[in-house]
């Protein structure tokens, strides 16, 4: 069914060549694997004989957007880091399907110049399978723009920032690498820095250094929830986080 959440076991396995066709490695880089390529939540064990050829890509992806809703993040950033592969992380399937089609029209309007080739979406629960897709240190940039604010205190463990994911953030980011997050809720902005800063592999990134990013800016005005907010003419919370180099032992 569509609400199965397919997952590879193993960032290796992950066979990203129909999300960015235009970065598809020649045939030769392509690797024989022994396992299956992707598992499903109902069917996690679920064993395939056959060898499986994932294509390599001549990149890997190096931003994410966490919970990207519609995409305009996405939308927005690409042209920005036009060498860069940015991949959208959405849990609901017809949002997925939305930014799927979103990204699809704009790459047969710009056929010629390719833009739009270097962003993609996903549909996958980002509390549960990031460690899947992304290997250690793979990522530069990762966005949590408005995230579900889960009021209710009995909620909080919903959300997407804690002490827990904030482990597999640090994970999947590389040293010097940097988490965006903005949010409309004040409370949820505290949660967020709270955490993050009580996390011995983030520091907060400075005023300046933050107003200075290019990023910050595209995050405040390009995402489907962040105009919402400015229509009703509500304050948007920004705060930025370093991901602090390796422990030397
Ligand atoms: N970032 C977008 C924006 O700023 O316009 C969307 C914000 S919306 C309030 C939060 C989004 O996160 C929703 O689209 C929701 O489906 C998605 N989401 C919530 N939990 C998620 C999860 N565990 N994995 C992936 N996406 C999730």
């Amino acid at each position: 069914s569509d609400h199965q959440l397919v997952y590879p076991p193993r960032p290796d396995q992950m066979d990203w060549s129909t999300l960015y066709p235009a970065y598809v490695a020649p045939p030769e880089e392509s690797q024989q694997l022994e396992a299956a390529p992707s598992t499903t939540e109902e069917a996690p064990s679920q064993e395939v004989s056959a060898p499986v050829k994932v294509r390599r890509l001549t990149q890997d992806v190096e931003v994410a957007d966490i919970g990207c809703g519609f995409g305009g993040l996405l939308i927005a950033l690409a042209p920005v880091m036009p060498q860069t592969l940015v991949l959208g992380l959405e849990i609901r399937v017809s949002v997925t399907q939305f930014v799927e089609d979103r990204i699809k029209v704009l790459r047969r309007q710009n056929e010629e110049t390719k833009a739009y080739q270097n962003v993609s979406v996903l549909r996958a629960n980002t509390m549960k399978f990031l460690p899947n897709f992304f290997k250690q240190g793979q990522l530069s940039k990762m966005f949590i723009c408005f995230p579900d604010p889960h009021f209710k205190a009995r909620k909080h463990k919903q959300r997407i920032v804690s002490t827990t994911l904030n482990s597999e953030y640090a994970y999947a980011v590389k040293p010097g690498g940097i988490v965006y997050t903005i949010t409309d809720v004040p409370d949820l902005h505290g949660w967020m820095v709270q955490h993050f800063e009580a996390h011995p592999m983030f520091e907060r990134v400075g005023l300046e250094e933050q107003e200075a990013d290019p990023c910050v800016e595209i995050m405040r005005n390009a995402t489907e929830e962040g105009k919402k907010v400015e229509r009703n003419k509500g304050e948007k919370f920004v705060a930025l986080f370093r991901r602090l180099e390796d422990p030397v032992f």
